[in-house]
């Protein structure tokens, strides 16, 4: 298995690794990575790797088998050989952006009482699918929650949780708008807010900003009918 830096901590950009597979497929596989693979709706991250005097360009990274990550070349080039030692690099500009659209979605799940039946994060907006018959009263009250969220400054924290601690605490599963995963072990679980009084609890394995104010002023997008139950709601950062 791949040792999942980007959980660890969403704000390492680089780091040393040593290649220990290469795929079929010609990708590259390392002991730890900080790339994240494509997964929830958020695209897998772009990079580059460094070793000797070579460097090669990282297009995505995806989830192999038994819990390996897989980073794939954005072209086909001479791969770093098997026990090589190489430095990684994010595009962090772009995965800082998908961290805030990321964040920024819980607040969207928060400030719309409905189900969630699907989303998707871009470098510049995200959107979330509700389960929901009619359309918003009012869409400048539902910007307003949102960047009210943020000017909260509101702290973003996560911690693990077993099934045996969360089946001793139903009023907790109750309070999440998204249930938690059973039968795979232990749960993550992502606060944002304080401990006691927090504006959103719920399972998740993505990356977030540290607090709410770091993603920034938002703006609410189209709003789409799809099908008769459905509401699709995009949300944009505005810088
Ligand atoms: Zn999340």
């Amino acid at each position: 298995m791949t040792r999942k830096l980007f959980r660890e901590d969403p704000y390492q950009r680089d780091a040393p690794a040593v290649v220990t597979a290469h795929t079929a497929e010609g990708g590259i596989i390392l002991d730890a990575t900080v790339f994240y693979p494509t997964g929830g709706g958020q695209p897998g991250d772009s990079g580059w790797i460094e070793w000797d005097s070579h460097r090669l360009s990282i297009a995505t990274a995806v989830n192999g088998d038994a819990n390996q990550i897989v980073l794939v070349p954005s072209e086909p080039m001479a791969l770093p050989p098997l026990g090589a030692h190489v430095v990684q690099h994010l595009d962090w500009d772009r995965r800082h952006k998908h961290m805030r659209i990321h964040t920024a979605l819980h607040l969207l799940s928060v400030a719309v009482p409905f189900a969630v039946t699907g989303g998707a994060i871009s470098a510049t907006h995200g959107r979330l699918d509700f389960n929901m018959p009619d359309g918003l009263d009012d869409r400048n009250e539902l910007e307003e929650a949102l960047n009210q969220f943020v000017e909260s400054d509101a702290q973003v924290s996560d911690g693990w949780i077993t099934e045996e601690e969360l089946d001793a605490a139903p009023s907790l599963v109750k309070t999440m708008a998204v249930k938690p995963p059973r039968g795979a072990g232990d749960i993550r679980l992502v606060r944002i807010g304080g401990e006691n009084d927090w504006i959103d609890l719920q399972p998740c394995g993505g990356t977030h900003v540290a607090r709410t104010g770091e993603i920034g002023a938002l703006r609410i997008g189209k709003i789409e009918k799809k099908g008769r139950m459905n509401r699709r709601i995009y949300l944009h950062l505005d810088s």
